[in-house]
């Protein structure tokens, strides 16, 4: 009776802290997490990924503006967020991207990794986002930040470093002291250098993770 285990395993992510090593904040959505798919899903007839840019010239927005996908879908923000807010399982519910193991265990060689995430107004959103963590990183792990994108600025200093695929948050961040990196994205101008690096098969994992790698370094 006593070998029968009482809770799962953690996998590898212990969340222990390093001194002296910078902090890396992590963006969940567009980062390791698919939002994307998960509104095609309920909004659109096929995983917006796949024709990012003819839908975005077809609005006519700019690629920074396309980052907003209630444009993209032509819908008003209350209409957007309501359907996704109804649904109360939409957050646990999402994917991870493929690249998500390799992104975290390249980062938690460089610094200590803390997810840091902006969630809707629903109460369901930080429940989802908490259950997703448990299940995709062990029900251990703690490293994470859940708050409003205006105070993901107070993190901002000589010793952090934001991942984030919005280019608005990228910018913010660099201006408020803190170090920042694009996440390549169809909505931001990183996935157009690795999109000409690589060519058509640029969402594949080895080249997210070459390019991540190389930005690290230089
Ligand atoms: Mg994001």
């Amino acid at each position: 009776m006593t070998n029968i285990p009482l809770e799962a395993e953690p996998i590898d992510y212990k969340g222990t802290e390093v001194k002296n090593k910078k902090t890396i904040y992590l963006d969940m959505d567009g980062v390791i997490v698919n939002f994307v798919k998960g509104v095609s899903f309920i909004l659109a007839d096929n995983d917006m990924h796949f024709n990012w840019t003819s839908m975005r010239r077809g609005h006519d927005l700019t690629l920074e503006e396309s980052y907003d996908m209630a444009k993209m879908l032509g819908l008003t923000p209350s209409y957007f967020w309501k359907q996704i807010d109804k649904r109360p399982t939409f957050w646990d519910g999402l994917h991870s991207y493929p690249w998500m193991k390799e992104l975290m265990d390249m980062l938690h060689k460089q610094g200590n990794v803390v997810l840091l995430s902006s969630p809707s107004m629903s109460p369901d959103c930080v429940r989802g986002k908490t259950e997703w963590i448990q299940r995709e990183l062990g029900n251990y792990y703690r490293e994470y930040i859940f708050c409003p994108a205006k105070h993901k600025l107070k993190l901002a200093g000589p010793d952090t470093l934001l991942i984030d695929d919005s280019t608005k948050n990228v910018n913010d961040f660099i201006n408020a002291g803190g170090h920042a990196l694009l996440f390549p994205q169809p909505w931001n101008t990183a996935y157009e250098l690795v999109h000409e690096e690589y060519g058509e098969d640029h969402v594949y994992t080895q080249a997210v993770i070459d390019y991540m790698e190389r930005q690290l370094d230089g």
